[in-house]
């Protein structure tokens, strides 16, 4: 059996794959297990040695078994096994046959570049809320607005200097071991400047490497880190936009907001813990509606999906963009998908990290 915390780990990625990815099942129902035009496919269980599927074709169902070459250890492990089993699948689909999502999101990491840059400067955005400015060695950063995330590589030593052409897969090769002595997390570029950024690094309980890291460094120190990319991608069509997050979304959030060609048509839903975690904005149209967890901890705060579950909205042209805690997040898609019958590309929902205690 899983531990709990792969458990958990394990039935988001089936939430995902079923709401998101159904493109690359449909791929893998056909050229994997031979399927002839197959409707819909729906992951039904995912245990440590096998996924079971359902896939609907014209009248009937059929109920199918993927076995996985070893025991997987882990929520990692069923990851790396799913992959292969889309890539025997892609390789005996026609030329062709369409990416699936996943496959458009691996294609654009293939060229990210790994960046070393220093910290200039920090400054208090709430009590909660750190915000770094990291300037130098940022020249050929391309600016890619709203979202865009890095992922950034700290060393457990503050004041390291990364090996000459340090890069991500220097990162990788080392492994996810004890031995390895950096750690990494996706952060968002809050404020993009020639050559310079700004990003907030949010502070928590049961703090990990990274909110350790940016609590400690101080102007002068190297870091590195590696992208960027974005998720945010309204259809055309899209004239209202609503936004969700808590505090680790709301860098994003902000920085696609002030990208919008229109700003009248947007809402914000922003959960925080209380009024000293709140920070000053320019909201004067009233756009953010703050939602406090008051004594529930990060991740456990159910007013923000007591508000989503009664919200009034017209959803002919709405495009939703949310992102905080993922089984938060995965409740609130669901709500949109099923309460509200939001299509798949008019919302962007991520959990951007994963209450573990
Ligand atoms: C695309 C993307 C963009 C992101 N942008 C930002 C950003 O701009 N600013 C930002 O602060 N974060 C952002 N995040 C989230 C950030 O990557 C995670 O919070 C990450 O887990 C922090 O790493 P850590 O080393 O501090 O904690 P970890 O080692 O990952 O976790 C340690 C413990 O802290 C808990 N934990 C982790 N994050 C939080 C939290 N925010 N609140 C409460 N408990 C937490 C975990 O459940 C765990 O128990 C983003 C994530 C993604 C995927």
């Amino acid at each position: 059996m899983f531990d709990k915390d792969n458990q958990e780990a394990i039935e988001l990625m089936v939430d995902l794959h079923n709401d998101v990815n159904d493109d690359a099942l449909k791929l893998i129902s056909e050229y994997y297990l031979d399927i002839t035009n197959p409707i819909g496919t729906k992951i039904t269980d995912i245990s440590e040695k096998e996924i079971s599927l359902v896939i609907n074709v014209s009248d009937k169902k059929i109920d199918r078994v993927i076995k996985f070459p070893q025991e997987a250890k882990d929520s990692n492990e069923v990851s790396t096994f799913f992959y292969t089993f889309l890539n025997q699948a892609r390789n005996k689909a026609p030329k062709n046959y369409p990416k699936t999502r996943i496959e458009n999101l691996i294609e654009k990491t293939l060229n990210l570049k790994t960046y070393i840059t220093k910290v200039t400067g920090k400054r208090t955005i709430s009590s909660n809320i750190l915000e770094i400015t990291f300037e130098g060695g940022l020249e050929d950063l391309p600016d890619l607005g709203n979202d865009a995330f890095v992922y950034f590589i700290v060393h457990q030593e503050i004041e390291h200097n990364y090996p000459e052409g340090f890069k991500m897969q220097n990162f990788r090769d080392l492994g996810n071991t004890e031995k390895n002595p950096y750690s990494a997390a996706y952060y968002t570029i809050r404020n993009f400047r020639e050559n310079a950024i700004d990003v907030w690094f949010v502070l928590h309980d049961h703090p990990g490497p990274l909110a350790v890291w940016s609590e400690k460094v101080v102007e002068g120190c190297e870091v590195a880190f590696w992208g960027p990319r974005t998720t945010f991608t309204p259809p055309k069509k899209t004239k209202e936009y609503l936004f969700i997050g808590d505090e680790t979304a709301q860098p994003a959030v902000l920085a696609s907001i002030e990208n919008l060609a229109n700003k009248e048509n947007y809402k914000c839903f922003f959960e925080t813990q209380d009024e000293t975690t709140r920070f000053n904005y320019d909201d004067d149209r009233n756009k953010i509606d703050w939602i406090y967890r008051k004594k529930q901890a990060a991740g456990e705060g159910t007013e923000l999906i007591k508000k989503i579950e009664n919200l009034e909205i017209d959803t002919s042209a709405l495009y939703v963009f949310g992102a905080g805690e993922a089984k938060q997040i995965s409740a609130i898609r669901k709500i949109f998908k099923n309460k509200y019958g939001l299509k798949s590309d008019q919302m962007s929902f991520t959990g951007y990290w994963r209450k573990t205690k």
